[in-house]
């Protein structure tokens, strides 16, 4: 048979804001994540840039596009992400638990990493520490000095951001007009409310934990450096592709293009593809455990979701949708996923599959027509802008066609899940919680339990406490938990 190219992978690109061809420049394509600052838990919302970012791997892998992927772990602690000055979080944090900063690091960086291993997310090629690369930073910034991009101030070194051609176009932002905004704090002495801090000067009387000695005086690099530094050290000066969350588009990222080009001064794109993901809002009110304490991974293994039930979440979202975390979708992802399982589990073994090449191979020697046409729009939704939640409806499509041999619906299964990466080859189904979930029970069943909750609701309004208590007795027997909030009354099966 005729081999069809296979659909030209295509990316939303926010430094220009379009959708466009994919083209690696090299054999293997440099790829930089944004990572986490180590002194506290990654809450569930911290954790999409990195699924987001594996989903690109698994695109570029499945186009037979070598990938090395580099992801930070930010130890050396920056205040708040968009300030330059104030308390050091990770001090902060060490002080609190009584830890060494290194303890805290190590013990939030390892937790992290666990928390993308019980999510499939393939290991980085390296997670450099930036406190292993403080030295080049200082390096770097040196020659930002030499040439003329720096000013100092007493607080410490600054980049002139009035000196970069082009500053903030990733952004959009309106030059003139954009560099005064005052949504930084104040710096005094700053030039411009865009100037940002290369070396952070300790202040007069403050002495720092992590502190290095720098021509500009003891102190710690700026937050931005790193990213610059540590991805030129280990991609090149120039690599394809950066990712990172929606909010690092509009400050962090601008500053890390801004003085890598000023570094660089080659006239050339620093990076020529910037990809972000959107947020996941959390409902803080309702998923909050208590104050202070906002949902993570963890507390969702406790509740009994299977850490790929949040990866199916993730994915039924596009990445450059924002999506609302609530635990209805939850119940909704988990119920979604045991089917999943329940289904795909008899067709194993799955034949081994990463590949569009691949997966067409196996298609063709199983002279499967309608598998090789479903393989063929699982590649059309991955390559179009890693379109995922139309990737699970064609996995759902071929799984229910009546037509589907089982040879065939192996090879779609391996392959919708080399792109998808939630176990579909491997979880067993008892590894899935089977905790019955609303979304579990038959239309009628739910609505005599909601009938049974609206009588009690209403039973309890008219102060007739015995039937209310009769009523909660019967829904007790169905396995159904009442819990009255201050907005009504909810409820979970058992
Ligand atoms: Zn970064």
């Amino acid at each position: 048979m005729a081999w069809v190219t296979g659909h030209q992978l295509r990316l939303y690109n926010s430094l220009g804001r379009l959708t466009e061809d994919f083209a690696p420049s090299a054999d293997v394509v440099g790829l930089y994540s944004c990572g986490p600052t180590v002194y506290a838990y990654q809450h569930l919302g911290n954790m999409r840039p990195y699924v987001f970012a594996d989903t690109l791997r698994r695109a570029l892998r499945w186009k037979g596009i070598a990938v090395r992927h580099v992801v930070n772990i930010t130890d050396v602690g920056h205040a708040v992400a968009d300030s330059d000055t104030g308390e050091d979080k990770l001090e902060l944090a060490a002080a609190k638990e009584l830890r060494s900063v290194e303890e805290i690091a190590e013990f939030y960086a390892q937790d992290w990493l666990a928390a993308l291993d019980a999510l499939n997310v393939q290991r980085a090629d390296v997670y450099p520490r930036a406190s292993a690369y403080v030295d080049q930073m200082i390096e770097f910034a040196k020659v930002l000095e030499d040439k003329g991009y720096t000013y100092q101030l007493p607080s410490g070194l600054y980049f002139d951001t009035s000196k970069s051609a082009g500053y903030g176009q990733l952004a959009l932002l309106d030059l003139a007009g954009q560099r005064e905004t005052g949504r930084v704090e104040h710096v005094e002495g700053r030039r411009l409310g865009s100037d940002f801090a290369l070396w952070r000067a300790e202040e007069p009387g403050v002495r720092r934990i992590m502190r290095w000695n720098s021509p500009w005086g003891w102190g710690a690099p700026g937050w931005h450096l790193e990213c610059s530094v540590m991805s030129m050290s280990l991609l090149g000066a120039h690599f394809d592709i950066h990712t990172g969350g929606i909010d690092h588009r509009e400050l962090h990222h601008v500053n890390e293009i801004a003085q890598s080009e000023a570094f660089l001064e080659d006239g050339r794109p620093w990076v020529r593809y910037w990809l972000h993901n959107e947020f996941i809002l959390l409902d803080a009110q309702k998923i909050a455990k208590s104050a202070g304490h906002t949902l993570r991974l963890a507390d969702l293994v406790e509740s009994g979701y299977h850490p790929m039930a949040y990866r199916l979440f993730l994915l039924g979202g596009h990445y450059r949708s924002q999506v609302d975390f609530t635990m209805t979708a939850m119940d909704a992802a988990q119920a979604t996923l045991r089917r999943l399982i329940t289904r795909v589990a008899p067709l194993r073994p799955l034949p081994p599959v990463e590949t569009l090449d691949e997966a067409r191979a196996l298609a063709d020697l199983a002279d499967d027509k309608a598998a090789l046409a479903y393989v063929e729009a699982i590649d059309a939704a991955i390559a179009s802008d890693l379109a995922t939640p139309r990737l699970l409806a064609i996995l759902q499509d071929a799984l229910r066609d009546p037509e589907a041999g089982a040879e065939g619906l192996r090879v779609v299964v391996a392959a919708a899940d080399a792109l998808l990466g939630l176990r579909l080859g491997d979880l067993e189904p008892a590894e899935v919680d089977q905790r019955r979930t609303p979304d579990d029970l038959a239309p009628g069943e739910r609505a005599a339990i909601e009938r049974l909750v609206a009588e009690r609701t209403q039973a309890r309004a008219e102060k007739n406490w015995s039937r209310a208590d009769e009523i909660r007795a019967e829904l007790d027997a169905l396995g159904v938990q009442v819990t009255d909030t201050a907005a009504g009354p909810t409820w979970q099966l058992r």
